[in-house]
């Protein structure tokens, strides 16, 4: 694996890839990596020549300090695990690489409203950051195919409206959630909860399953507030449990044949925040 620090050798490097007539496949990572985004690294093995994988807290896309100076780091496990996955090019810029000054952080895409619902209404400007750093990876790397996980769902019809909206000709991939054997979403953040915190995290995930089986024939709203108040009993607190439209996240008071819905959730467990979200149809 090549691993680059700045993006003009990075840019060369793919130039003469691309010369060779070679597809190449982004992984954007903010690090701390696990299963789940080594899934995304295998299927862009599986769809692509070269693989991209890039390394980088964007700081722009927190909202809260505490949540980015607190995100786990381990660079050096995440070599060894990319070495061992069969990446073939590892970018870690710093910050002054990816922002040269602070005019470079805030440029607005006009995404529409889905920015501001669900996570954009809990983390306000996150996917502006998101949108800021994502354009500034795929000016850099210039994939032909870029590779994003369910778990982050919004954030992948964000990112398809940036690449449209930047008239980019880029395929995006959704790949499945990586769950542990406990049903809990894989995150980097799960590193930060503690051994009974960890324990309790995988009812997030059982919670969604149970509405889900039930939905065919109770109301949703119903389902809803059993579900928030079982999981405040457990120590959870909510930022949002809703049901939507998948294609434009519209949010669904009923399920209706005609839409392809999904479960969101985002909760806090003491100060960690963790997301996940289920398909009602599989
Ligand atoms: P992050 O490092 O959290 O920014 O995530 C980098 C990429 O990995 C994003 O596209 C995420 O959606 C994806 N990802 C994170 N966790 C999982 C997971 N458990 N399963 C599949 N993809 C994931």
């Amino acid at each position: 694996m090549v691993v680059f620090k700045y993006s003009k050798y990075l840019r060369k490097y793919l130039e003469h890839i691309r010369s060779e007539g070679l597809s190449t496949g982004f992984v954007p990572t903010m690090g701390a990596l696990h299963a789940g985004h080594l899934s995304l690294i295998s299927q862009s093995r599986k769809n692509a020549d070269i693989t991209v994988c890039s390394i980088f807290v964007n700081p722009v896309q927190f909202n809260n300090k505490d949540d980015f100076q607190k995100y786990p780091s381990s660079i050096e496990n995440d070599i060894l695990l990319l070495e061992e996955s069969g990446c073939d090019i590892l970018f870690m810029p710093d910050e002054q690489e990816i922002y040269p000054d602070e005019a470079s952080k805030i440029k607005h895409f006009e995404i529409g409203p889905i920015e501001n619902i669900l996570e954009g209404k809990f983390r306000p400007g996150h996917f502006r950051g998101v949108c800021n750093v994502v354009e500034k990876l795929l000016k850099i790397t210039e994939p032909s195919h870029l590779f994003l996980g369910q778990k982050d769902y919004q954030q992948c019809l964000i990112v398809s409206k940036l690449i449209k909206l930047l008239n980019l000709n880029i395929k995006v991939s959704i790949c499945p959630i990586i769950r542990e054997a406990d049903g809990l979403a894989m995150s980097s953040r799960n590193l930060r909860l503690n051994e009974n915190e960890r324990k309790t995290a995988a009812k997030l995930h059982e919670s969604l399953n149970n509405i889900k089986t039930r939905l065919p024939l109770e109301n949703f709203l119903r389902l809803k507030q059993s579900a928030i108040s079982d999981l405040e009993k457990k120590g959870f607190r909510i930022d949002y449990l809703e049901m939507a439209n998948a294609d434009d996240l519209e949010l669904l008071e009923n399920i209706n044949g005609n839409y392809n819905a999904i479960l969101l959730i985002a909760a806090f467990l003491n100060d960690v925040r963790l997301i996940d979200n289920l398909m009602v149809k599989d």
